[in-house]
């Protein structure tokens, strides 16, 4: 017998929680679950799933737009139905929730359905007032929202979480930051039929990502409606008859139905108990782990975006997986947090791995950019103004391709692909070397034989 009432104990149902959970019982630990709202996780739940479920509603604006080219009428002015998304959404949510369910029972994980505190390095508290020891504790909490600026009537905004299940359509909606959130609701709303005012501090959007993408997201989300305020924040928010009263640090006050703030997410460590068993954690609140998600605490791990390290769900799920099988199935298995492709959904998508042009610049000594910008096929009959964008950026002294961005159409699915690849180390040759798809966006990809710039450091 062992003198704990389970080997592990995951407090998160969401990404990492659920894979680490159902591994470790895999290799024959018992364990238990925690979720305090809904088995899926912010993924699931509130996040990328129905995110991209309404990045898909959105994109039928276009296609309705586009049909004409290609010899179609429509018989009316299509219309669309907030409330009937919102419910799809929800069916198709709850049914991946149940799956997750499914998933943990199959495993013969015990799950309890609220909230879990740390209350020693081997022990949890839970909401009903029981104690469960446990060998081992994981942290798989995530993270929320952070509601900043905090000025006077912020109270009044909303975060993405909430924007998913409005019961009215916000016609004239506020979205502060500039972000993946934020620039992913700013092309949904916009396509869905409101006026989008999108307000950041900064002088563009998706700070840390390439300088021509960023542009190309920025362009791309102007020419479908967003109106941006750059440098700008709100200063107070006010509620009145006609709507939220925003003033702003620059520019005229503005009036719209809803503000959602989307400038970040925290740890979701505050109350959690983690300083009670010693639980070492940053500034912000994350937690503090190693290359195993090992804490300062032997028994305590975490993963996910409670450790701040690469708030993605599929490294989130891969830290989980690491962990359960380093601790539990007697493997040795770090994740590598290098050339993780991305992608962020707006239309067109933004898809990306390794490098941008600016930090292979501060770290090569020769930076070889090659690059592609033309109207894709489907603009052609349709005539609707969209560029795509390609940027390849290479290693002037090996050949080693360094970084891939896209901007355009099916980016997401085009950036997986090509993370095998520069994950692998392949070169431009090897690039050069592949026969192209046509007629594809992507065969740009591997026909882009001029270099369009060398930046050679200190020259
Ligand atoms: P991000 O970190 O991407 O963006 C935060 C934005 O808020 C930036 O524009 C930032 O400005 C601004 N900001 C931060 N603090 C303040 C402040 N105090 N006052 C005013 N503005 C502020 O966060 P998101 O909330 O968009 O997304 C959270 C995480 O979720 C992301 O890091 C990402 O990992 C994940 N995510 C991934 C998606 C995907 O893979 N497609 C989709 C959605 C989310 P500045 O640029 O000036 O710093």
């Amino acid at each position: 017998m062992s003198e704990f009432d389970v080997d592990l104990f995951v407090i998160g149902g969401g990404s990492g929680g659920v894979r680490a959970a159902r591994i470790a019982a895999g290799h024959g630990a018992k364990v238990m679950v925690a979720e305090e709202y809904r088995l899926g996780g912010t993924c699931v739940v509130r996040g990328c799933v129905p995110k991209k479920l309404y990045v898909y509603a959105s994109r039928f604006h276009d296609d309705f737009e586009d049909a004409a080219g290609y010899g179609w009428t429509l018989p009316a002015k299509p219309v669309f139905d907030w409330n009937a998304l919102t419910a799809s959404k929800e069916k198709e949510i709850s049914r991946l929730s149940g799956l997750y369910r499914q998933t943990l029972e199959k495993a013969d994980v015990a799950i309890v359905e609220q909230r879990a505190l740390v209350s020693g390095p081997n022990a949890v508290k839970l909401a009903d007032g029981r104690t469960v020891t446990a060998k081992h504790i994981l942290v798989a909490v995530g993270a929320s929202p952070n509601l900043e600026p905090a000025v006077p009537g912020i109270q009044h905004a909303i975060s993405s979480s909430e924007l998913f299940d409005l019961p009215v359509f916000p016609k004239r909606l506020m979205i502060v930051g500039g972000g993946y959130i934020a620039v992913e609701f700013a092309g949904v709303f916009a396509r869905l039929g409101a006026r989008v005012e999108q307000v950041m501090r900064a002088d563009n959007v998706l700070r840390g990502f390439d300088g021509d993408m960023r542009a190309g997201v920025r362009d791309a989300l102007a020419h479908a409606g967003v109106k941006f305020h750059f440098g700008a924040l709100p200063t107070t928010i006010e509620k009145t008859a006609d709507g939220l009263r925003v003033t702003m640090s620059k520019g005229e006050d503005l009036v719209v139905d809803q503000v959602v703030v989307a400038t970040g997410r925290l740890p979701h460590t505050r109350g959690l108990g983690l300083e009670s068993a010693g639980v070492a954690m940053d500034a912000v609140g994350a937690v503090k782990v190693d290359g195993y998600s090992r804490t300062n605490v032997a028994s305590i791990y975490a993963v996910g975006d409670v450790t701040n390290r690469l708030n993605l769900t599929p490294v989130a799920i891969r830290e989980g997986h690491a962990f359960a099988d380093t601790v539990f199935g007697g493997k040795d298995v770090r994740v590598d947090h290098s050339n993780v492709a991305t992608a962020v959904f707006t239309t067109p998508e933004l898809g990306t791995v390794g490098l941008t042009e600016e930090q292979a610049r501060e770290k090569f000594d020769i930076v070889d950019i090659y690059s592609a910008g033309f109207r894709p096929m489907k603009a052609t009959l349709s005539g609707r103004a969209e560029r795509t964008l390609m940027k390849i950026v290479v290693d002037g002294a090996t050949d080693r391709v360094l970084g891939v961005h896209i901007l355009g159409h099916e980016a997401g699915e085009m950036a997986q692909l090509l993370g095998i690849a520069v994950k692998m180390g392949a070169t431009k040759a090897d690039f050069d070397a592949t026969m192209a798809v046509h007629p594809t966006a992507a065969e740009e990809l591997v026909t882009m034989r001029a270099r369009s710039a060398r930046h050679v450091k200190g020259v």
